[in-house]
């Protein structure tokens, strides 16, 4: 039974940046086919495609309540969640809300077919049994014209006792180096300006290749036509001296780290399951310091890991304190089912959670503060971005300091050089162009 020649499919992204490239890899099936018209949630559309996310409760929450927002919007409309809840818990999925297509990690890069046969026939086929996770699947995000996410490299063989990513996304894998370059050209040639390396262990990239990450930089770096590259988080223990040096040597590789700590305790990172200690981190971040002054270093840490005492949680607080970096990513430890940190007793009230968090929250703006003040008065090269707001345009300098001035279209998705004279409460610099 022939269902329709043309059909309304609209995409909406939950979770991390590797998700919106692939939710944009996914689109592009549909994008390049006559039978679909591609719309944003919450337009009237026929199929609703949600990315999902399952890195907290709150994240799988949120595809819920889409789910029931999209279902009263449109209640003939067909709704498939694919990705990391719909990996992680296909029946509470299907029974909690009513979804008409449940598909994991791996079978999501199938949509485009699956629909199609439905659109031909009427027929929705819902994978019963999960594939493995043996293919990677490459993936850059769409529509922005300054920035893209490029997805080289999936899954991770870490383990971290509190990480659900290993059973949503599988073992760690990536591209050859040559594929990941034909990716880059191909999008040096749509003459986007900034790339964002990103996956889950981007460090690990091309391990079952026998190539590795530092080989992959120095390819991109010769790439003609890429003014930027910008790396999302490199694991500690992967982040080696000759990477560091590569960034500090090179003039399209920013010099901007994003680097997940997690505890300050090294007793907490070792129940944490985590591959280094306060020792390396620490050398890490003075390493990077001595090459790049003004390098922009963010943290990830988690406040309220079960078995993190007070005394832990104070130690995390004077070793981030000690540590010249620009700012930090403050994560609430959430209970994830089936990872080992599910099991551990928690050795806290939850009101002391919040205010871990929050300390942090506020050290963390602290940290900013001192950051930005460094970079007072210094001349930048900043890319503005395509979106203006309020008669501004904004963008960011290679070592990711926020710069807005007043809108003017030759700035639109250019590189220039400024004078940054003062920031204002809402950590933005005002500039002089140069
Ligand atoms: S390194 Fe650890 S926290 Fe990061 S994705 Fe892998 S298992 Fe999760």
């Amino acid at each position: 039974m022939f269902l329709a020649d043309s059909m309304k499919i609209a995409f909406y992204t939950l979770g991390c940046k590797l998700n919106f490239s692939e939710t944009s890899a996914i689109a592009r099936d549909f994008a390049m086919s006559d039978h679909y018209d591609i719309m944003k949630v919450p337009d009237k559309a026929d199929i609703y495609v949600i990315n999902s996310c399952s890195v907290t409760h709150n994240a799988e929450r949120k595809c819920r309540e889409l789910i029931r927002r999209l279902r009263r919007q449109n209640p003939v409309a067909l709704v498939a969640v694919i990705g990391c809840y719909s990996q992680i818990k296909p029946r509470e999925l299907g029974s909690a809300v009513k979804v008409d297509m449940v598909l994991g990690s791996q079978e999501k890069f199938r949509l485009f077919d699956i629909v199609e046969q439905y659109r031909n026939n009427g027929i929705l086929q819902n994978c019963e049994k999960r594939p493995e996770f043996s293919e990677f699947f490459p993936a850059w995000s769409g529509d922005d014209r300054t920035r893209k996410f490029l997805k080289i490299q999936d899954g991770c063989d870490y383990g971290c006792s509190y990480c659900i990513v290993p059973l949503a996304r599988g073992g760690s894998r990536s591209d050859t180096t040559a594929a990941t370059i034909d990716s880059v050209k191909k999008l040096a040639a749509g003459q986007v300006k900034e790339l964002v390396l990103t996956g889950v262990n981007i460090g690990d990239f091309g391990k079952q290749h026998n190539e590795t990450f530092l080989g992959l930089l120095n390819e991109i770096d010769k790439v003609k036509g890429i003014e930027r590259i910008r790396l999302s988080s490199v694991e500690p223990d992967l982040l080696y001296d000759d990477i560091i040096k590569l960034v500090a040597d090179s003039v399209k590789i920013m010099p901007h780290f994003h680097i997940p700590l997690q505890s300050g305790s090294d007793k907490v990172l070792k129940e944490m399951g985590r591959k280094y200690d306060t020792r390396l981190f620490a050398r890490n971040v003075e390493h990077i310091n001595s090459l790049m002054p003004l390098a922009c270093i963010a943290v990830d840490v988690i406040a309220g890991f079960p078995t993190e005492t007070g005394k832990d949680f104070k130690e995390t607080v004077s070793f981030i304190e000690n540590l010249p970096i620009s700012y930090m990513h403050v994560f609430t430890f959430s209970k994830r089912e089936n990872t080992p940190a599910a099991g551990l007793e928690k050795r806290f009230h939850s009101s002391e959670k919040s205010y871990r968090s929050n300390s942090l929250k506020e050290l963390s703006k602290k940290k900013l503060n001192t950051f930005y003040r460094l970079n007072k008065g210094r001349g930048a090269n900043v890319l503005f971005e395509s979106n203006t707001f309020d008669g501004f345009i904004s963008g960011f300098t290679s070592n990711y300091v926020r710069v807005k001035t007043p809108y003017s279209p030759d700035l639109q998705n250019n590189i220039c050089k400024v004078l940054l004279t003062d920031f204002s409460a809402d950590m933005q610099f005002d500039c002089k162009i140069l």
